[in-house]
């Protein structure tokens, strides 16, 4: 049921139009001889109709072939009025069904200089995102952008320039009697980490800096709907373009919606790049210390290091320490697994009556641990070791040294330490 007709001699008339363009409605609407109207889609007999609510259009006459004006609904041709009443408030011309080569626009829109042409396609009947990307392209060739409108949350919806308006009566939000945009627009949520150290979701190695924050920024969906009226004005003025983004997008809707374009101001296109300059100067800054980086080892394995080390050092030191429990208790010698109680030492027992610890690690004696080892002998690997035990027990504390051969820790690289070769790696932070 189209909005458009071709007239013999008056040319296209818009029903959306005032006026009907040349024709008073009372010419073709009932008229004796009949208006020599066609269908400007497959060129079949059309003739003037009117809807029972009194909405007024174009019928094709009996037999037409299969043409895409036939099935239209009503809420299409609704929505199709709706965009050229905003396209013409904005001063734009609008032109209903306007053929292109290849295409035919739901709603052409024409800068009032001629100029700019964008078409509007109320785009109701369901169909691909691929097949959407293709006219989109095809329309492209000739200069023309396009928007595609649905008003259900399609697939599509975000593959291609879009936006899903509602109906004031769906929703509460509707400023006025006008249709709302809900989903489309959308604004560039900036975050930076003003410390990169604390830049928690840089995704740094374990244990490694964060290095320059490259920025946590997202879009987002407007707040509340946006006017149809008041979208088409910014698009047609130029203040609003679709924009394909690269950043993840946090629209508060279902999958539907992260598709990538999203229509937005030039300030939030910027705040996008930004990011995005961000993260490549990030990616060079990685690529740039990676060999250094990887030269340090990781916090991780640093304890790792340390903990082989000293279950091998207690390991060396178990059967010198058995021999000489049993030497001084005169019994049976258990040997126990490392106890969180003995501080992570290894203990040995005579008849369930601690005798001795292997090992114990200082950083892990408290005041109750240190009470327990005042009462046994803690067997030690060297002097180094057991000046550092001394520090941490008691005075009156027992200990024995044997000499064994143990594996040197891990260590960061040439002597220095961990935080000073961090220190002269990221000096800026
Ligand atoms: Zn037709
Ligand atoms: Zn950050």
């Amino acid at each position: 049921m189209p909005l458009t007709a071709l007239h013999a001699t008056a040319g296209a008339l818009d029903l959306t139009a005032p006026g009907v363009g040349a024709i008073p409605w009372e010419q073709i609407h009932r008229a004796r001889p009949r208006a020599p109207l066609t269908c400007r889609e497959c060129g079949h007999g059309l003739h003037a109709k009117v809807s029972p609510l009194g909405a007024r259009f174009f019928a094709h006459d009996a037999g037409a072939p299969a043409c895409s004006l036939t099935g239209e609904t009503m809420s299409h041709r609704m929505l199709k009025m709706e965009l050229a009443t905003a396209i013409r408030s904005a001063g734009w011309h609008a032109e209903l069904e306007a053929p292109g080569t290849g295409w035919r626009a739901d709603v052409l829109a024409t800068s009032p200089d001629g100029q700019k042409r964008m078409a509007w396609e109320a785009q109701l009947a369901s169909t691909t995102a691929q097949d959407l990307t293709k006219r989109t392209a095809t329309m492209a060739v000739e200069g023309v952008d396009v928007c595609w409108v649905s008003d259900k949350n399609t697939p599509w919806m975000g593959q291609v320039p879009s936006i899903q308006v509602q109906s004031p009566g769906e929703s509460e939000h509707a400023t006025n009697s006008g249709l709302a945009v809900i989903a489309g627009p959308a604004v560039f949520d900036p975050l930076w980490c003003e410390r990169a150290r604390r830049c928690d979701r840089a995704n740094a190695p374990y244990g490694r800096p964060p290095g320059p924050c490259a920025g946590h920024g997202h879009w987002t969906g407007l707040g509340d709907p946006m006017d149809l009226h008041c979208f088409v004005q910014h698009v047609l003025g130029g203040a609003v373009k679709a924009v394909r983004s690269s950043t993840a997008l946090h629209l508060g809707f279902d999958r539907h919606n992260a598709g990538p374009y999203v229509w937005t101001t030039h300030p939030h296109w910027a705040a996008e790049q930004k990011q995005l300059q961000a993260q490549a100067a990030r990616d060079a800054w990685v690529a740039d210390r990676g060999p250094h980086w990887d030269a340090i080892p990781s916090q991780r394995a640093l304890h790792e290091a340390a903990k082989a080390a000293l279950l091998a050092r207690q390991a060396a030191l178990r059967p010198l320490a058995v021999e000489f429990v049993a030497t001084q208790a005169g019994g049976p010698v258990g040997v126990r697994d490392p106890d969180p109680d003995w501080a992570m030492g290894t203990p040995l027992y005579v008849h369930d009556l601690a005798q001795a610890v292997i090992s114990p690690v200082a950083s892990r004696i408290n005041d109750e641990i240190k009470q327990r080892l005042a009462s046994v002998t803690v067997i030690v690997a060297s002097t180094k070791e057991r000046n550092r035990l001394a520090r941490v027990c008691a005075a009156e504390q027992r200990f024995e040294e044997f000499e064994v051969e143990t594996a040197k820790p891990l260590k960061p690289p040439s002597g220095v330490t961990l935080q000073r070769a961090l220190d002269h790696l990221y000096p800026r932070y």
